[in-house]
């Protein structure tokens, strides 16, 4: 079985959509092995983003990161990497096919609801970042 990092993002959670979403998850086969939530703090938001700075968007990106609480987690089902950014759909809203988790939900090419890894690298980055393997079920 494969895991992946999944974050419920600033926008989705000020509009009470935590258990939907969440749902949605499950639904798509996806078992919740940890999750919690949290406020990032800017540092941990730009580590978190790292790769990304220098970018035109990294400051409005950050920003949004930190504009209201996260709920982070790790979700574990067989392919679960590609499997979860199928189910959230592309960034890039007018890609997001129907049936998606962005396509229903994102506000924005930025406020766009959930993230996942993209890679197995990352997912070990990701999930290393938030979370300690003790707390992981
Ligand atoms: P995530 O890594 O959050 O799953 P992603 O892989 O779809 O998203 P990335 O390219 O890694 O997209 O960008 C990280 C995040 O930065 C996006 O989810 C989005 O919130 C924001 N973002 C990406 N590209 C842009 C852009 N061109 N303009 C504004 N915001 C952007």
């Amino acid at each position: 079985l494969e895991r992946t990092l999944s974050i419920i993002k600033p926008d989705a959670v000020e509009r009470n959509l935590i258990g939907k979403i969440l749902s949605r998850f499950e639904e798509a086969g996806f078992q919740v092995v940890a999750t919690k939530m949290l406020h990032l703090t800017q540092p941990q938001a730009e580590g978190f983003y790292a790769e990304h700075q220098g970018k035109a968007f990294f400051a409005e990106l950050v920003e949004y990161m930190i504009s209201a609480p996260v709920v982070v987690s790790v979700l574990e089902k067989q392919n679960a990497i590609q499997d979860y950014r199928t189910l959230i759909g592309a960034t890039n809203p007018e890609m997001q096919e129907e049936g998606t988790i962005r396509r229903d939900f994102a506000e924005s090419k930025t406020r766009n609801s959930v993230h996942g890894s993209d890679s197995l690298e990352s997912a070990a980055r990701e999930i290393a970042y938030f979370f300690v393997e003790s707390e992981i079920c």
